[in-house]
């Protein structure tokens, strides 16, 4: 499959596309980003690069990350990590309070903040310093050493992190929060203000596309069931309230954040991470999830 000339036909179909999304403003920091950005890549399971625009310029990956620290949650707990976060789709936005009440504290996935949060809390008790495990782990796997957080917009999250606190504080009522919530906010905030390119974006995540092994590496991240849930808890849960709306319209597993970013991976075939910080009214990114959409329905290459 010639990917170059497919991402360049649509580069230039996709130029005269109105964008109907905005940058999101929530987070004061990000809402100096250039607008009119767009960046891809895909890595295909022989490490092939594709590449279109600004992808290798960095972005706040936001959400992305909880892919992160899922995976890092997930091959230290094993499968007791799900007594403390659910996998069943939320079908709310991702800081939405209303759920966690009726639920007694237990997030549904985590994907949603909530769910993200109390990933947070665990590896804040199993790993000292974990935010230097994270970021190396990050660094690793997409082989960019120079990879960092922004302090700049962990601290713009503080400042409008009012729902997160309400979150943790709520989820520490029900006893869903083992650590002090300043320490799970300011490592969770952190941990959103990851910046990548989508370069690096889509090689982090190839272990998704090659059953939990990171190609290159040759390092196991995840067993190979690990690998399948992961993916199935984005398939399901990635997009909050529009993941069905993702599933149906580009029908691969992915993950989405508030940065404009998605990544998605075709299992065997290829890992892809688009950049457009405009977004739609659920928070994904407009252009973004146009073009994965036209991507995967000219190559024919989706999970359906
Ligand atoms: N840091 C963002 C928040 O907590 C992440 C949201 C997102 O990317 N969907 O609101």
């Amino acid at each position: 499959m010639n990917y170059q000339t497919i991402f360049d036909t649509l580069a230039s179909e996709m130029a005269d596309v109105e964008d109907r999304g905005h940058v999101a403003t929530y987070i004061e920091a990000l809402s100096h980003v250039p607008p009119d950005r767009f960046g891809a890549c895909l890595i295909d399971h022989q490490e092939a690069e594709y590449h279109l625009g600004d992808s290798n310029e960095s972005f706040s990956i936001q959400s992305i990350a909880k892919v992160l620290s899922l995976t890092l949650a997930y091959r230290t707990a094993g499968e007791s990590l799900w007594r403390r976060v659910g996998v069943e789709p939320s079908g709310n936005p991702f800081n939405s309070l209303v759920q966690l009440e009726y639920d007694g504290g237990i997030p549904r996935n985590p994907f949603i903040n909530a769910g993200a949060l109390v990933i947070c809390d665990y590896l804040i008790t199993e790993m000292p310093g974990v935010l230097d495990v994270i970021l190396d782990l990050a660094r690793r796997l997409s082989g960019n050493e120079q990879l960092v957080y922004s302090q700049e917009i962990a601290e713009s999250e503080r400042v409008s992190g009012f729902r997160n606190a309400a979150l943790v504080n709520l989820m520490k009522a029900f006893g869903n929060i083992h650590n002090d919530v300043e320490a799970v906010l300011d490592f969770y905030f952190k941990l959103c203000s990851i910046k990548m390119t989508c370069r690096d974006l889509a090689r982090t995540f190839l272990y998704l596309m090659n059953n939990g092994l990171q190609p290159g590496l040759n390092e196991r991240i995840v067993t190979k069931s690990q690998s399948k849930r992961i993916n199935a808890v984005m398939q399901t849960c990635g997009f909050y309230d529009e993941a069905g709306e993702f599933t149906f319209r580009v029908g691969l597993p992915g993950k989405s954040g508030v940065g404009g970013g998605i990544l998605a991976v075709h299992p065997q075939h290829y890992g892809i991470a688009v950049w457009s910080p405009r977004l739609n009214a659920k928070g994904n990114s407009y252009k973004g999830m146009l073009f994965l959409e036209a991507f995967t329905t000219r190559t024919g290459l989706s999970v359906f």
